[in-house]
């Protein structure tokens, strides 16, 4: 079975690319969701998050994400103990999907996450597919989901580059056109991707 991650900034249409590829039959895990799960729901990650940020910090069990950013957007400490609280869990629970889709005969599964190279999540993947669009069209597909330009901005402004992404990914998708063209580009990159295997066998 495959491992494949997938990446991307806000907006780029990484959720859209997990999407395609669940329709080829791959199983797919999405890192973001689970890391936001395990901060509603493990016992040691709540308790760690309100060390770090004060008890008031959780709402009716929900924390204040907006604030959690903002705090650590600028105390790099703070974001290194909050990662080192949730990514080894999000990397378990990866390995407990990679068993359950190879036990299900899934060709491939696929890791979702924003910050795949940055958290080290990529080491658990064969192959890494970044998803790139201009600024101008991410900013345009999350002003309709109904952040503002300079939210839209400042989040775009944080995350890596496309040429960072560039670099790093083994696959490049440039999602600027058409979801029928971003469906063609996905498929093949899943072909490709599984070419050498089909031709071994
Ligand atoms: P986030 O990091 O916020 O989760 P994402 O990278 O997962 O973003 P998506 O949720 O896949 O991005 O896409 C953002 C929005 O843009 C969605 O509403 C999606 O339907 C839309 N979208 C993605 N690709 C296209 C496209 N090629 N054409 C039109 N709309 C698109």
């Amino acid at each position: 079975m495959k491992l494949i991650g997938v990446t991307g900034g806000i907006g780029s249409g990484k959720t859209t690319v997990c999407d395609i590829l669940r329709s080829l039959g791959c199983a797919v895990f999405n890192a973001d969701l689970e890391a936001k799960r395990l901060q509603e729901t493990d016992a040691d990650v709540i308790a760690g998050i309100k060390n770090l940020f004060g008890d008031g910090i959780y709402q009716s069990g929900v924390p204040d994400r907006k604030k959690i950013a903002s705090i650590v957007f600028s105390d790099s400490k703070k974001l290194d103990a909050l990662n080192r609280l949730i990514h080894p869990k999000v990397f378990a629970l990866f390995e407990a999907a990679k068993a359950q889709a190879a036990a299900s005969g899934k060709p491939a599964l696929v890791k979702e996450a924003a910050i795949l190279f940055e958290s080290g999540g990529a080491r658990q993947v064969d192959e890494t597919i970044a998803v790139i669009a201009d600024k101008a069209v991410r900013v345009k597909r999350l002003l309709e989901r109904g952040l503002s330009e300079a939210e839209a901005e400042q989040r775009i402004a944080a995350q890596l580059s496309n040429d960072d992404l560039i670099k790093r990914a083994d696959y490049v998708i440039c999602n600027n056109g058409t979801l029928d063209d971003l469906k063609r580009d996905t498929a093949k990159i899943f072909h490709q991707l599984f070419e050498p295997l089909l031709k071994k066998s």
